[in-house]
């Protein structure tokens, strides 16, 4: 049996119960086998073995009352995975799905990602099965508060300092921060997403999606084409979805949909500035449901229960969540013609979808590069706090241009040398594993 199907036959084996975590697994092992045969170094030192077992795993209660009184208990997570090249960095996901498989493929995607951001970050992510959705202010706030109650101990701006994910953004960051803030009693740059009067980075909340876009236009030049023009599906309407829809429209792309996990919008003229804002106001400030986008634009389609991709189109930008883009999804789009997926979600793309776009040459981001701007900017966050300085915002945003270019030279430059050029699959997998690897080495038996 070969290294890699020994180690992933182990890791199935001691995690049961968390397909998620097998999957993230899986698809970077597999990608990982011919840098195993060129280099020995990586077997006899056990790098596999030591790369898919968490460096720390916390499990906490978080207890909190609603507004009525009543008594409600969820369960809180951090999972601080790698360490190697710099303090445990990843954000923090409040949704009703969150279990330990969820949080340990996205920790483990995100040791690999922020070692491709050419900034000094390990790999991190925690959250809790709270919902967020229908709770009042009030009740977000205590809930926040609890759990920070517990997790500020293992946190620090040199230890781990987390982010926002699904379900927590700059309203969840903001209580959080001020429940650290009280207990420590020092003000440092212990989460990122700040807002941008305590400490944040301009660019931070467009970061995701801008960083995609870019991603997408480095993957489109290698065949001397561009954005501008092409009609894309977005799928999400959250943070991610909302900043790619921007940066299509400022490169002139015209975007037809948006979803939740209710179903998809129907745009066929084009989800504009104005409308983008209406968007913004509905889903960040009135927290309402995305099928309210077609009262207010009679021209467009609500597709109640259904995704995005069966929308005709030539980009995809899947911005929701893990595996929605089944292979039959993914036939479905290389079928009407779409050429190029770059995804801002994590892991948005099931196994056979993902052969699906090798096979079909699509031009297909995955989401460890591709979405990689949102951390690389919280990792600016970090630097200017600590340095207490703000920057300006053209400055993070040119930084945040050259690292996604870098990021693209990287992996494309990683197939090539390995032979598959256009695999960036690989290419991510393989140039984010030797850097991590390599640090491990440097460090001994730790
Ligand atoms: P968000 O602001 O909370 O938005 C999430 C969006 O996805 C919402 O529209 C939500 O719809 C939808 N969604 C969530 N769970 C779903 C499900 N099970 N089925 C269908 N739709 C679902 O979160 P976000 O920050 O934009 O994150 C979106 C994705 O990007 C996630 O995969 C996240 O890990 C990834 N990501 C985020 C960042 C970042 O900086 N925020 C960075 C890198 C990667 P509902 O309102 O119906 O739940």
């Amino acid at each position: 049996m070969s290294y890699v199907a020994r180690v992933l036959e182990q890791v199935i084996r001691r995690n049961p119960g968390e397909p998620e975590f097998h999957q993230a697994v899986r698809e970077v092992l597999e990608s990982l086998t011919p840098v195993f045969e060129r280099h020995s170094k990586y077997e006899k030192h056990r790098l596999l073995e030591r790369l898919v077992e968490p460096e720390r795993v916390i499990i906490f209660r978080v207890p909190w009352t609603d507004d009525k009184g009543d008594i409600h208990v969820n369960r809180g997570f951090r999972i601080e995975f790698s360490s190697a090249i710099g303090p445990y960095k990843g954000g923090l996901r409040f949704h009703p799905t969150v279990y330990l498989g969820i949080l340990k493929f996205l920790a483990f995607e995100q040791v690999f990602k922020n070692a491709l951001t050419t900034l000094p970050m390990g790999g991190g992510k925690g959250g809790s099965d709270f919902d967020p959705k229908g709770k009042s202010d009030a009740e977000v706030m205590r809930f926040c508060q609890s759990f920070m109650t517990e997790l500020f101990r293992h946190l620090g701006p040199d230890t781990d300092v987390p982010a926002g994910d699904i379900g927590v953004g700059a309203r969840e960051v903001g209580y959080l921060f001020g429940q650290y803030k009280r207990i420590v009693n020092e003000f440092t740059g212990v989460l990122t997403g700040k807002g941008l009067n305590w400490g944040g980075s301009l660019i931070r909340p467009e970061a995701t999606g801008y960083g995609n876009v870019y991603f997408a236009q480095e993957m489109l030049a290698t065949r001397n084409d561009s954005i501008e023009g092409k009609v894309c599906t977005v799928s999400g309407s959250g943070n991610v979805a909302q900043y790619t829809v921007q940066k299509i429209n400022h490169f002139g792309g015209t975007v037809v949909s948006l979803s939740d996990s209710d179903g998809t919008v129907y745009d066929p003229d084009g989800i504009d500035e104005e409308k983008l804002a209406y968007v913004m106001d509905l889903k960040n400030i009135r927290r309402g449901r995305i099928r309210e986008y077609v009262q207010k634009y009679p021209r467009s389609q609500y597709l109640e229960g259904k995704r995005p991709w069966g929308i005709p189109c030539g980009c995809a930008f899947p911005s929701a969540t893990q595996n929605e883009i089944s292979g039959e999804d993914a036939r479905t789009l290389v079928k009407n013609g779409c050429f190029l997926v770059s995804e801002g979600a994590n892991m948005p793309t099931e196994p056979d979808g993902v052969q699906v776009f090798l096979r079909n040459k699509v031009l297909y981001g995955p989401g460890k590069a591709a979405n990689a701007g949102g951390v690389a900017v919280s990792g600016l966050e970090m630097s200017q706090n600590s340095q207490h300085t703000y920057w300006p915002r053209e400055e993070v945003d040119a930084r945040l241009q050259n690292i996604m270019k870098a990021i693209h030279q990287t992996v494309a430059e990683t197939a090539v040398e390995y032979g598959e050029p256009g695999n960036y699959v690989m290419g991510a997998n393989i140039a984010g594993f030797v850097k991590v690897a390599n640090a491990m080495i440097d460090q001994g038996v730790v």
